[in-house]
């Protein structure tokens, strides 16, 4: 059984502001793509690292990738959400996945995935029936608010996880899930897996796997990919 993996990272990042699409945003001094494609290049057991990029990017060739070479492809077929991306990159690289190897797809966005935690994915779900994904169970308190932004009340948080990625499923399975999905709002792998009526594992995550979505996040992934480099 072969895993690839698959990296999207064909999004604008307007949320982040500026002209540069956030998987470009330099973090000590290399684009954000870079950290998701050196760890899952990094593992053995993971045969080919796609990138799925936006039709007419110009800027993946002006960095420098000849270290992955032979593992890393890039796939010129970004869709309009991530889940569309997601779906054209699978489908561009059919002729090289059978239908039971797993994919994970792990966002450009989450620079600071670490050896130990891309392991633990992989061990505990190679044996799995459906997949999963690396996921955290909820530490604060949860508050449900009106459109005035005050409280209405507090939520039960007993069972509740934020998905992280990568996210882990076997190739004809998420395939299909996608395509089942695709005029519905789904913004991971696994809430299509789940439209199928399937159950993925929850593997507990920390938090250091954090999504960069706002400015302040970067100065703090900077500080946990320092601390790994430490390590
Ligand atoms: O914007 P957001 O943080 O949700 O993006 C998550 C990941 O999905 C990023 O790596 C982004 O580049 C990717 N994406 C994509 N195609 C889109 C939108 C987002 O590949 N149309």
């Amino acid at each position: 059984m072969n895993h690839y993996a698959l990296i999207p990272a064909a999004g604008t990042g307007e949320r982040l502001g500026g002209n540069i699409p956030k998987q470009y945003l330099p973090l000590r001094g290399k684009p954000m793509l870079f950290y998701s494609v050196q760890r899952l290049c990094a593992s053995p057991r993971i045969k080919r690292v796609y990138v799925v990029l936006a039709h007419g990017d110009e800027r993946f060739s002006q960095y420098d990738w000849r270290a992955f070479a032979g593992k890393l492809a890039p796939l010129y077929c970004g869709g309009a959400t991530r889940a569309a991306s997601v779906l054209n990159g699978l489908l561009a690289a059919k002729a090289e996945i059978a239908a039971d190897d797993w994919v994970l797809v792990h966002d450009a966005a989450r620079p600071c995935l670490n050896a130990e935690l891309l392991e633990k994915l992989l061990n505990e779900l190679c044996d799995d029936g459906v997949g999963g994904l690396l996921a955290l169970p909820v530490a604060d308190t949860l508050k449900r608010a009106d459109s005035a932004e005050r409280v209405l009340r507090t939520e039960p948080r007993e069972q509740l996880w934020r998905a992280q990625t990568p996210q882990m499923f076997r190739y004809a399975t998420l395939v299909r899930a996608l395509q089942a999905m695709q005029n519905a709002q789904v913004t991971d792998e696994a809430g299509a897996i789940e439209g199928l009526g399937l159950q993925p594992r929850l593997v507990a995550s920390d938090a250091r796997n954090l999504k960069i979505t706002h400015a302040q996040d970067l100065p703090l992934a900077e500080l946990i990919l320092n601390g790994m480099e430490r390590a």
